[in-house]
């Protein structure tokens, strides 16, 4: 069964559209390794055309650091791959297996990527693991007026049964004290 996409560009090409489906299959297939060893639920991946530039899990955990998400680990080791503040000249693609958070945003926005593939919408994550994914007023809106394409919801149930099974083993769901 597919999925519907959402998207902010007028027409869904599919040639990248079935590529993301693919990355981001693997990405969700690698992910409960990431896991294992530590890592929170979510991993994100780097890509120059066909070449992996950067993978990332997100390490708050291990790290003790609340924005070690997988997006601004990904972000910072291509831009020190690349070396350079600025990734917008490259044109590259990022994959996320989930929606990025209010944080992330902000991460991929001043990032210069310029394609953001994303799987489990941060409304399904927040319903799975009671993680708080933040507010995003329009923010596929906000990333169009900035040039940046993004297309969402991908592979979706793939990614669901992941985080399922992170909360089912009983992993930390990190977040502020209240
Ligand atoms: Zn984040």
């Amino acid at each position: 069964m597919d999925t519907k996409i959402i998207t902010n560009v007028g027409k869904i090409d599919t040639e990248q559209l079935n590529r993301a489906k693919q990355i981001i299959t693997e990405l969700q297939n690698e992910l409960p390794e990431y896991i294992e060893h530590g890592h929170g639920p979510f991993l994100a991946a780097i890509y120059s055309g066909p070449y992996l530039i950067s993978k990332r899990a997100n390490t708050v955990v291990m790290d003790n650091c609340s924005n070690h998400h997988a997006e601004i680990n990904v972000i910072r080791a291509a831009q020190s791959e690349l070396k350079t503040y600025d990734l917008a000249p490259k044109n590259l693609d990022l994959y996320i297996t989930a929606e990025p958070c209010m944080m992330c945003i902000g991460a991929i926005m001043w990032s210069g990527i310029k394609n953001v593939y994303y799987g489990v919408p941060s409304k399904k994550v927040e319903k799975i693991t009671g993680f708080d994914e933040g507010f995003k007023p329009n923010w596929l809106e906000e990333f169009k007026k900035r040039g940046i394409k993004v297309y969402g919801n991908i592979e979706t149930e793939l990614g669901e049964d992941v985080l399922k099974q992170y909360v089912k083993s009983k992993h930390v769901v990190y977040k502020p004290s209240r």
